[in-house]
C-alpha cells in the first residue's frame, strides 16, 4: 500500500503527483513517481479529466472541511490532467495494456474541453437573446411608434 500524500504543515491530503500542498503550498515529502501505483494514477487522472468540463473547481480537503477550499481555473485543471496523462503515456511504453486506457483518457479530456466551450457559447447566446428580449419589452411603445 502506498502512502497518501499528507501535508506536514496542515495535514491535508494531496494528489500523489503534487510537489507542494494545494492548500498551504508547503513542500510535500518527495516520492518517486515510479512508486505511485498505476491504479492511483489512472483514478486521479480520470478525476482531473472529469473536471475539464467545468469552468473552475473548488476542492475541499475531506480531513479539513472547515477550510475554504482551493480554487482551480480551467487552465490549471487542464495542466494537471495533462501531467497525469503524460505520466501514464510514459508508463504505457513498458505496459502495453495501459495504452488503450491512456488513449481513452485523452479522448475523454478532449470531449470535456469541447463540451465546456459549447456550454460557454450557449450561455453567451442565451445572454444576448435575453438582453434583446428585455430591450424590446422595455422599449415596446417606442418601437411600435417607429412604425
Ligand atoms: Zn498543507
Amino acid at each position: 500500500m502506498e502512502k497518501i500524500k499528507k501535508c506536514p504543515n496542515c495535514g491535508s491530503t494531496n494528489d500523489s503527483i503534487f510537489t507542494n500542498c494545494a492548500f498551504c503550498n508547503t513542500p510535500l515529502p518527495q516520492i518517486d513517481n515510479e512508486s505511485i501505483s498505476t491504479e492511483t494514477l489512472v483514478s486521479e487522472a480520470s478525476k482531473w479529466v472529469g473536471y475539464c468540463y467545468e469552468e473552475f473547481i473548488n476542492l475541499k480537503d475531506p480531513n479539513n472541511p472547515t477550510e475554504e477550499g482551493i480554487h482551480y481555473d480551467h487552465g490549471q485543471v487542464r495542466g494537471i490532467a495533462d501531467q497525469y496523462i503524460n505520466l501514464l503515456r510514459v508508463r504505457s511504453l513498458s505496459n502495453p495494456q495501459l495504452t488503450s486506457i491512456v488513449d481513452n483518457l485523452a479522448i475523454k479530456m478532449e470531449k470535456n474541453i469541447k463540451s465546456r466551450s459549447k456550454k460557454l457559447m450557449w450561455i453567451f447566446v442565451g445572454f444576448i437573446v435575453g438582453a434583446l428580449v428585455l430591450l424590446i419589452i422595455f422599449n415596446f411603445e417606442r418601437i411600435v411608434a417607429l412604425f
